[in-house]
């Protein structure tokens, strides 16, 4: 582990914090703090120590922030703006936001815990959304279907209006950055509530955009805690809300939304299974899942939890699989040398240790980790920090609560299936159905397998790509609907339909 003198020479290239240290609302262009304000603090996982306090909105600060997207959005300010201004905006805004990409990482470095080199590798392509989507509605037109006569019949695409946009904290910018630019792309006006635990990125951003010629009130920020979230979401001067969390908070979403008949777009959780047949290169395929498994220290929705491995290479697999596990260098997330850093916060810790007796009462053997991690030889500044041992469970089996149940830390159970038909009955026994991934050198049966898993995502020989123009979304209790691509554009957009003799 690092000590105080190597710690001054690595960390030399990492931006310090730059941010505020308190952040009330942003709404109409403007920051927003009313008389009587309760706040909220945010906290570093790694140090425990206290980096912002935020004002948790309000019922009043909610509806306030709708008025205003909605004032901007009738005005035509934005919606009705020359569609090439509108791309430009975008297009500046991307490349304000690359500029700053050392500053963005870092900041959401400290406030997630997630280790710095997958925050400059992530935050280094978030500018490709908005260059995305300003490309594409450039040319995303309505169109002229035939009719009778010598009538003209047209489609026009339109922007359905106000739009509400609800983030987790696990990739605070670019899950917002997903629901934000196809949106604003197709002439929304949006609010947008982050997460709690993670709020801070997304605040600045939505000054960077301001500075970028983005109009008042097209883009407002009401950050508070849950029941922000559920009065935004329950709103009903809204034309879609969408939503990134877990899958009970989809429930009262979708409940609260579906009763003023808005549509809803959710992304919710998962448990991905990494399926790794005999024939599969096994030692890139430890590498892979791996990778799959421990990134944002397994805290991703799609985070491959379940290893379930053929069983003639099963052992000879878990082997090295676990082997790998326990070289991920834990540690400060701003050394660029860690690849793991803390869960978010107490209650996620205690979450994960419960999931890990739970999984030995079931019968499971802990193969690696199953508890917190020693930090004595940290620097002392981290030896708070809510550290835990990436975790391999084998002997499990497909009824177990740890294995059914989205722990969303890094625990991965492992167990091993017979042949094709097997694999796909376990990859599918499950309630959720986001993302999957399929390991094999045979390319036939690796789209055979695919096609055949009730997901939305599958990757093959690989696990955890993203791409602005790939539809990302789940099927069951992941989710309903998809962010990128020309899917999440034309859900925040509305046919018109005209006819004229
Ligand atoms: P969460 O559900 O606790 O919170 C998500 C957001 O919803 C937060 O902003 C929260 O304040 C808000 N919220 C809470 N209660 C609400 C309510 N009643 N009404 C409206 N909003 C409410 O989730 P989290 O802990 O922030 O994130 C982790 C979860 O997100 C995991 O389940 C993970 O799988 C999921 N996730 C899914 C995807 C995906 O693409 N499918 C991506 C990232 C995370």
């Amino acid at each position: 582990m690092l000590g105080p003198r190597t710690t001054a020479r690595v960390f030399a290239r990492v931006p310090a914090r730059s941010f505020n240290t308190s952040y009330g609302a942003w709404i109409d262009g403007k920051d927003y703090m009313p008389a009587s304000a309760t706040t909220f603090d945010v906290e570093d996982p790694a140090r425990r120590t206290h980096l912002a306090s935020i004002l948790d909105s309000d019922a009043a600060t909610v509806d306030k922030a709708v008025e205003s997207a909605r004032a901007s959005f009738a005005s035509g300010v934005w919606s009705r703006m020359d569609v090439r201004d509108r791309a430009e905006i975008l297009h500046e805004s991307a490349r304000a936001l690359r500029k700053q990409v050392p500053t963005y990482a870092a900041n959401e470095s400290i406030q997630t815990g997630r280790a710095i080199r997958e925050m400059n590798a992530q935050l280094g392509r978030l500018p490709e959304w908005l260059e995305y989507f300003a490309a594409v509605i450039r040319t995303h037109e309505g169109h002229c279907p035939p009719f009778k006569g010598s009538y003209v019949n047209y489609v026009k695409r339109v922007p359905l209006g106000v739009c509400a946009q609800i983030t987790p904290w696990n990739h605070p910018m670019l899950i917002a950055i997903k629901k934000i630019a196809p949106a604003l792309a197709a002439g929304n006006s949006i609010v947008v509530k982050p997460s709690e635990l993670a709020p801070i990125t997304v605040m600045e951003f939505a000054k960077l955009m301001s500075e970028c010629g983005l109009p008042d009130g097209v883009f407002n920020v009401v950050p508070g805690m849950g029941p922000c979230g559920a009065h935004l979401s329950a709103h009903p001067d809204l034309d879609m809300v969408d939503l990134t969390g877990g899958t009970p908070t989809g429930r009262k979403v979708h409940a609260a939304a579906g009763a003023n008949l808005t549509p809803v777009l959710s992304e919710l959780g998962g448990k991905a299974p990494m399926v790794v047949f005999n024939d599969a290169d096994l030692d890139e395929a430890v590498n892979g899942t791996v990778f799959g498994s421990f990134v944002a220290t397994g805290q991703t929705c799609i985070a491959g939890t379940r290893l379930l491995v053929q069983e003639d290479v099963y052992e000879d697999f878990v082997a090295k699989y676990v082997a790998k596990v326990k070289s991920i260098k834990i540690g400060d997330p701003k050394d660029p040398t860690t690849q793991m850093g803390p869960v978010i916060n107490q209650s996620q810790l205690d979450k994960i240790a419960e999931f890990c007796e739970v999984g030995k009462a079931e019968g499971g053997k802990i193969l690696c980790g199953g508890k917190k991690v020693d930090t004595a030889g940290f620097d002392p500044e981290l030896k708070d920090g809510y550290y835990w041992e990436p975790t391999v469970i084998g002997d499990c089996s497909p009824n177990m609560r740890v294995v059914r149940e989205e722990v969303f830390g890094p625990v991965v159970v492992a167990y091993p299936f017979k042949d094709e038909a097997d694999a796909i009955a376990k990859a599918n026994d499950s309630e959720f159905g986001l993302a999957a991934s399929v390991w094999t050198k045979n390319i036939k049966k690796a789209h055979r397998v695919a096609d055949q898993l009730d997901v939305g995502i599958v990757w093959l020989n690989d696990h955890h790509r993203n791409d602005p123009s790939s539809p990302w979304g789940g099927m069951k209790d992941s989710g309903v609907g998809r962010e990128n691509g020309l899917e999440a554009l034309n859900d925040t957009l509305c046919d018109f339909a005209g006819q004229g003799g």
